[in-house]
Parts: structure tokens; sequence; C-alpha cells
């Protein structure tokens, strides 16, 4: 395992990466959107030092949970709203259309990706989006401006207008369990490509974190893009440590 720091060292190293792979996959987390300006959650000022998660089965069992876990959401949104896309995201979403990456797999909920023009059938948010909800019954689609301007009405949680079930942000919350497709998807890709690599991302949430070896196990180059070591470093052929922004400039 080699550690690079030197900037231009982890550009052209990328660079040359991304243009040898024939089926790359790429997994994000949120150190990909602290550079926009998306706390993320474990660095001093993340959002656990906000806000303790609300469980899945509170959420459904509880108004009050429900009721806080809406609060939170559209504080998150206004941050989201705010957010523009970085070069990270754009250099992905480059290389998503020149075909260097076959699937962008990422843990963020802010939708950034897509904003910066990644398709939506090269993108799995495996953890959700929370830009808009959902509902817990039929998955009716149902917009957060709407949903805080109801709240702020009655000062009840919304139930979906289709069929009468619980509606929540459409994220995969602390206790949920991901939806088993695109879980399916990720696997199939993860375990057909011959790069892999993770951005970003403390590499310390299930079962994403478990990618980066199932990719080693078949085979793949693994690399490891972050501004601090990760529990895997030891098992991938390259780690860049540092800004992962600085790292992608010129690639967008
Ligand atoms: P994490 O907070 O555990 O890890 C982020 C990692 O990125 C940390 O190791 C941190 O040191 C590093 N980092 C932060 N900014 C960086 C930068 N500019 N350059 C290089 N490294 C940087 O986040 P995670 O691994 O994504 O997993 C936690 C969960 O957090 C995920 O489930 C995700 O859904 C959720 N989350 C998402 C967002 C978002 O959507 N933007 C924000 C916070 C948390």
């Amino acid at each position: 395992m080699a550690v690079v720091t030197c900037v231009n060292e982890g550009r052209a190293l990328l660079a040359r990466l991304f243009g040898e792979a024939r089926n790359a996959v790429v997994l994000t987390g949120a150190g990909v959107s602290t550079e926009s300006g998306i706390p993320d959650y474990r660095s001093p000022g993340g959002i656990w030092a906000r806000f303790t998660p609300i469980e899945f089965a509170d959420f459904v069992r509880s108004e009050a949970s429900r009721l806080e876990d809406w609060r939170r959401r559209f504080v998150m949104k206004r941050d989201f709203d705010r957010a523009e896309p970085n070069v990270t995201h754009r250099a992905l979403a480059r290389l998503t259309r020149t075909g260097a990456i076959a699937l962008l797999i990422t843990q963020n909920i802010d939708g950034l990706h897509g904003r910066a023009g990644t398709a939506p059938e090269r993108l799995l948010e495996i953890h959700g989006n929370g830009t808009h909800g959902s509902c817990l019954g039929c998955g009716l689609r149902a917009e957060l401006v709407d949903l805080e301007a109801e709240i702020a009405d009655t000062g009840i949680a919304p139930h979906c207008r289709a069929c009468g079930g619980l509606v929540k942000a459409a994220v995969v919350s602390f206790g949920q369990a991901m939806p088993a497709d695109a879980l399916a998807r990720c696997e199939r890709a993860v375990q057909s490509c011959d790069l892999f690599v993770a951005i970003g991302s403390s590499l310390q949430v299930y079962p994403a974190a478990g990618l980066p070896l199932l990719a080693r196990a078949a085979g793949a180059e693994l690399v490891i893009v972050n501004g601090e070591p990760t529990g895997l470093d030891s098992r991938a052929d390259h780690v860049l440590r540092g800004s992962v922004g600085e790292f992608f400039a010129g690639l967008d």
C-alpha cells in the first residue's frame, strides 16, 4: 500500500487509473460534499455533533420522533439547497459520461451527484435521497416544500394522500433495511469491476463499507481517497491522503 500525499502525484495517478479502467466503480461518502459546505458525520462540527440519529423504529412508533425527524430534514434541506456541486462531483459526472465509471455508488443523500450531471442509470444512492419524501406504504413521492407547509399548518406528521401510509424523507434511516435490489445491483457491479475507488468515506458504515473488500476479492485494483486514515487503507493498492477536491481538480 502506497500513501500519496502529493497533490500532483495523486491527480496523475487518478487520471491514469481512470484512463486505463474498463469498468470502474466509485463509492463516495460525505467527504465529497464537505467542500460544497455540507458537513459530514464524524468530523468536528459534523452532523453527529448536532443530532443523535432517530432510528427507523422510533419514526414508525412515535409521532414526536416523526416531527423531530422532519424538523431536522428541513434544516438539512436548507444546507442542500444552498450547496452547489463541487469539482469532485463534476469530475465524477464527466467520468460516468465518458464510460470510465460504470457505476457511481454514493452514501450521500444530498442529491449533488445528480445535480452535477451524473446520469440516473449510472448513479446509485444507496442511502436514498434527502431532498424529497416518499410514502413508506406505496412509495409515492412527496416534495419537502409541501410537507413543511403541511406540518406548519396541521402540526401533524404527514400521511400519504394516495394510501394513507406514513410519509418519510426518502432516505435509509438507522435501523431501516437497505432496498435489496439496490444492494444486489451494487454487489453485481462491484464483483465485475476492475477498479474500485472509495472517496471521502470513513468506511465505517455497512454495507457500503464492505464493498471495497468485495471488489478486492474479485480482483479489482483498490484506491482510497480520504483526508484521514481508514480501517481499510492497509488493504488498498493506493491511498491518496488529502483534500478530495484538490486531487480531483482538473479531472472535471
Ligand atoms: P463520514 O462522515 O463517516 O466520513 C467522511 C470522511 O470524509 C471522514 O473520514 C473525513 O475525514 C473525510 N473528509 C471530509 N471532508 C473531506 C475532504 N474535503 N477531503 C478529504 N476527506 C474528507 O461519512 P460517510 O463515510 O459518508 O458515512 C456516513 C453516513 O453519512 C452515510 O450514510 C451518509 O449517508 C451520511 N451523510 C451524508 C451526507 C451528505 O449527503 N452529504 C452528509 C453527512 C452524512
